[in-house]
């Protein structure tokens, strides 16, 4: 399958009227990264560095982690950017030595982002924190928080990646300074204010598995509302339209790392508005970027508009197939 779509691979991905945009993958090990030069991926967009954490009995140390996120920059090709996401447990993944409270709600409750800032953890954040900051001085490293709900969680997490580069200076480890710090935006709350965080960050990142979750209210695990799981949706489209918006007026980039990233029948809309980064499984990086080159960026916006103005995912399923059929 691999050989139909084998001239795209050296390509760099560009829409008919040649405007560029990013292809990237989603990893959960460092061994991953090689799938970065196997498909012609232009980068890691997610790393989901949790994996490192779980199935064990303790914490894995800052020079395990140091290890694990250099080798994943040297496996990616090193100059491609490796977005290194920090620890997102909680939800539907635990951690046996991290003791986590039985939640009547846990993809509402102490996950992510949120148990990384709470006092009882700041040991093991500050560690994750100084790890990735040392694998950053290897290559093109960003560093991206999960969860952001509020700017004051954002400024919390600053604060302590200022605290992880003071304790890093004063042992004379380097890292680069200005490694670029992201946040995912996956919570429709971050998402309403995204015109307020992007001020304060170097980019965005979509979670689209979560955000639509959250959005249509209908827990991503349970086959009962699974009819609800609709990231076409007009609710999340507008939302979508509206962080990306939001990013492009302050001069930010904008990614998408949830599943949606890679559907045929979601990047010609995600490209019409305006979306700058796609991140995916391998498997679909070619096929998106051989879609792509066949797609106008000038028609797709158009076509972008038209659908945030339908009644329901499957009317803009129809309308998007529809209009590429009829190119
Ligand atoms: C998401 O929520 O879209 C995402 C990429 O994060 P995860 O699937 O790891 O929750
Ligand atoms: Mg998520």
């Amino acid at each position: 399958r691999l050989a139909q779509y084998d001239r795209f691979r050296e390509l760099s991905t560009v829409t008919a009227d040649g405007h560029r945009v990013q292809l990237a993958i989603n990893i959960a090990n460092p061994q991953d990264a090689l799938a970065v030069s196997k498909v012609g991926a232009e980068g890691i967009g997610l790393y989901r560095t949790e994996f490192l954490f779980m199935d064990r009995d303790r914490m894995p140390s800052e020079d395990e982690q140091y290890a694990a996120y250099k080798a994943a920059v040297l496996a990616s090709g090193a100059e491609h950017p490796v977005i290194i996401r920090t620890l997102d447990v909680g939800g539907d993944k635990e951690i046996a030595y991290l003791q986590q409270a039985k939640e009547s709600n846990p993809f509402l409750g102490y996950r992510a982002i949120r148990l990384c800032l709470g006092e009882e953890n700041k040991a093991m954040f500050l560690t994750q924190l100084r790890a990735i900051l040392r694998a950053s001085q290897h290559g093109n490293v960003k560093l991206m928080y999960p969860m952001i709900t509020t700017l004051q969680e954002l400024r919390a997490a600053n604060r302590l990646l200022a605290e992880a580069k003071a304790e890093l200076r004063a042992q004379g480890e380097s890292y680069n300074d200005q490694m670029e710090v992201g946040i995912m935006i996956e919570v429709p709350a971050a998402a309403l204010i995204a015109d307020q965080l992007a001020k304060e960050v170097d980019f965005f990142s979509i979670g689209t598995n979560d955000l639509v979750q959250y959005t249509m209210a209908a827990d991503r695990m349970n086959e009962q509302v699974a009819y609800l799981t609709q990231p076409l949706h007009p609710a999340v489209l507008r939302l979508i339209d509206l962080v990306i918006r939001a990013a492009h007026g302050q001069g930010k980039w904008v990614g998408m790392c949830g599943e949606m990233a890679g559907h045929p029948d979601a990047i010609p809309v995600l490209l019409g508005l305006g979306l700058d980064e796609f991140s995916m499984s391998p498997a679909a990086v070619l096929p998106a970027r051989e879609l792509i080159a066949g797609l106008k960026r000038e028609a797709m916006a158009k076509l972008a508009q038209e659908v945030l103005q339908l009644e329901s995912a499957e009317d803009i399923e129809n309308y998007v197939r529809a209009a590429l059929h009829a190119r």
